[in-house]
């Protein structure tokens, strides 16, 4: 009986139509792409092999040349379709830096397949492999075929464990699926010999494949045709957990965001195009050896192996080049202020966390000087490990009771003595050292641990002004700071009241600092929490006078006592025009019965002028730094003496 073709001829129709998908798609450059472009080109000319011998054994021919390179044809290239799905699944943990280092895993790669390719080579004459006078018949060696397969299945399953985690689980499915399809196809086979499905269960998985692992609509940007974001991103985890050392050159356009805003999505679009094809050409004049990416809002990046050192140092001299001199775009000038960073990585950046943290903004906190930078005129270290670790560093100091407050004494000019302090948050992390509250309260707002710190210093404030140091010192109130996102609280007053009353202090000795803000949502709350505490007793400050939003306005409607001079307008008291606004500033509030404390004075010069200004309150380094409750204490105790 004849052998059918049907399942053959299926696989050639499916594999021609992945191979017409991969090039209409455009995936075909990038090492997985190309690898699995050759595996689908093999698999599809050992099907026409196959297709052609089978054809002439179901003729009967005796043409013995012809069955020959027919069979031989068709088991070499199929011997060849294995060790490129190797290559395959290795370029998808991107490791090939660790296998050019391996002898033993080249030979593994190698080894079966030129063993079962010289067997082939040799079969017409040795005739050990296969026989096709009087039929085709399998010789004594044909076993060695599965042997190589067997060594390249068992080598791809170790592989894919061992580097199970730099690739994601839905594609680990999608391409170990080549392996039980293949198993039960060669099975059906043994079975019955005349069903020829082997060619067929292998366009099978390509399919597979094809969906669950190739997808370029996943990874490439369609306005610019770079990989995305997300690929960065899965690029960049894989190189840091395979310890893979990378180039990273970072554009990111300083001014892109206003473009946007200013001139609308067509026209930043324009810009971007001509942005890309200004980053294409120096990467062609570079060999095309950076890979690209466009992540978002005007930042690109080239990636470029360790061993294209050089090529990375020109890339990002080039970039900086071509994109800042003022380009006209529908006859505007337009200048880009390219931000340029080069970073060896993991060597300057240590982990993805921190390079993704660190890419996002590094142009804001920079001055656009058109030169390529380093990473750490940007990067300190310290700095971005406790950003990116401060929730934890939070919650463990809440658990631990690790946070402190300091007191920084507040001097009368009126009554020539300190009778106040402003209570300030402190914490020393075990691993991190001092971090400056305004890090911890900007994080604790976001992750809402701000009530709980807040509640932890008002509390500290009641127990010390409960105890009988407090009135010994002739100390009359604490100030208190609040953050924005504790003025919204809902139930801010209650919370308060509730632990003043635990503690019995009445609401004559606290003062609650507060800041302004920009948004508007916040007033409302603010205000209705204001007006509450206000009724109960408890006194304001606007703390950081100068700096806000609308300040006088808020100034009028908020119930509040003090104002707080913040230590910029100090910083300035040189400049003739700002003593002008310093005097009128502090002639108007005091016109409108508010006190006033300076902040931030350091000197006796900033002290005699603000005196002179007949300011009620200094506070400053001048006097003290903030202290420890017992230094504090002691610190009144020598200034009473
Ligand atoms: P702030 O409320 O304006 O506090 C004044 C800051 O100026 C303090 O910084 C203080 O140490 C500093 N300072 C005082 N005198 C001088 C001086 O003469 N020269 C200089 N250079 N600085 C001086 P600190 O303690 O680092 O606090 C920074 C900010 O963190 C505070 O600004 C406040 O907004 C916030 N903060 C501190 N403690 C708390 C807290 O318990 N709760 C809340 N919500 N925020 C807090
Ligand atoms: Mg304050
Ligand atoms: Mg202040």
């Amino acid at each position: 009986m004849g052998k059918s073709l049907s399942f053959d001829i299926a696989a050639l129709l499916v594999l021609l139509l992945l191979l017409i998908s991969c090039i209409v798609r455009k995936m075909t450059s990038g090492t997985p792409n190309r690898l699995f472009l050759a595996f689908i080109s093999f698999n599809l000319l050992a099907t026409v092999f196959d297709i052609w011998a089978v054809a002439l054994d179901n003729a009967s021919s005796t043409n013995l040349p012809a069955l020959y390179a027919a069979h031989s044809g068709y088991l070499m290239i199929h011997n060849f379709t294995v060790p490129v799905y190797v290559l395959f699944v290795i370029s998808l943990t991107d490791t090939w830096h660790k296998i050019r280092k391996s002898f033993w895993v080249q030979f593994v790669l190698w080894a079966p397949f030129t063993t079962v390719f010289a067997a082939l080579l040799a079969n017409p004459f040795a005739k050990k492999m296969f026989l096709v006078d009087g039929g085709y018949q399998r010789g004594p060696w044909f076993f060695l075929i599965y042997v190589a397969v067997v060594v390249y299945l068992v080598f791809v399953i170790g592989y894919m464990v061992r580097y199970r985690r730099l690739v994601e689980r839905s594609k680990i499915i999608a391409v170990m699926s080549y392996i039980p399809i293949g198993i039960t196809a060669m099975v059906i086979q043994m079975v019955s010999p005349t069903t020829l499905v082997e060619m067929f269960s292998a366009a099978v998985s390509l399919l597979l494949m094809s969906i669950g692992v190739q997808k370029p609509e996943e990874i490439v940007d369609s306005d610019t045709q770079f990989m995305k974001y997300s690929a960065y991103a899965t690029d960049m985890k894989r190189n840091y957990r395979n310890a893979k050392h990378v180039d990273v050159v970072m554009l990111n356009l300083g001014s892109f965001s206003s473009i946007n805003a200013m001139m609308g999505y067509d026209f930043a679009m324009l810009v971007l195009s001509d942005v890309v094809a200004r980053i294409r050409r120096v990467n062609r004049k570079l060999d095309n050896k950076g890979e690209l990416y466009y992540l978002d809002r005007g930042r690109f990046r080239m990636v470029f192996n360790e061993k294209d050192r050089e090529s990375a140092a020109k890339a990002a001299e080039m970039l900086v080049e071509s994109l800042k001199e003022k380009s006209d775009f529908n006859n505007l000038d337009v200048s880009l202020n390219p931000f340029v960073i080069l970073a060896h990585c993991p060597e300057e950046i240590p982990d993805f966390k921190t390079l993704m943290t660190f890419g996002t903004d590094f142009h804001e906190k920079l001055k656009y000087e058109g030169r390529v930078m380093h990473v750490d005129e940007v990067y300190h270290k310290g700095m971005f490990e406790i950003q990116n670790n401060i929730d934890d560093i939070i919650e463990e100091a809440l658990e631990f009771n690790r946070f402190q407050v300091y007191y920084q004494p507040i001097y009368s000019v009126e009554k020539g003595r300190f009778v106040s302090a402003e209570a300030l948050l402190r914490l020393f992390d075990p691993t991190y050292g001092f971090i400056s509250p305004e890090i911890l309260v900007a994080a604790a707002e976001r992750s809402g641990a701000i009530h709980r710190i807040g509640d932890y210093v008002l509390e500290e404030v009641c127990r010390f002004i409960a105890s009988g140091d407090f009135r010994k010192l002739g100390l009359e109130y604490i100030e208190v700071n609040l953050s924005v996102t504790q003025c919204m609280r809902v139930n801010l007053a209650e919370k308060v009241m509730s632990i003043m009353g635990k503690h019995r202090v009445s609401s004559e000795f606290i003062n609650l600092e507060i800041t302004e803000t920009a948004a508007s949502h916040t007033q409302e709350i603010m205000a209705e929490n204001l007006n509450k505490l206000t009724r109960a007793g408890i006194s304001f400050s606007l703390d950081d006078y100068g700096t806000g939003y609308s300040n006088i306005k808020r100034v009028i409607q908020l119930p509040l006592k003090i104002i707080k001079l913040d230590k910029s307008f100090v910083d300035e008291q040189d400049n003739p025009k700002m003593r002008v606004v310093l005097k009128n500033t502090v002639a108007m509030l005091k016109d409108m019965n508010m006190e006033i404390v300076v902040e931030g004075i350091e000197t006796q010069e900033m002290l005699d002028f603000f005196t002179d200004l007949q300011c009620d309150f200094i506070q400053g380094y001048f006097f003290s730094k903030p202290l420890p409750k017992p230094e504090f204490i002691n610190f009144l105790r020598s200034q009473t003496e």
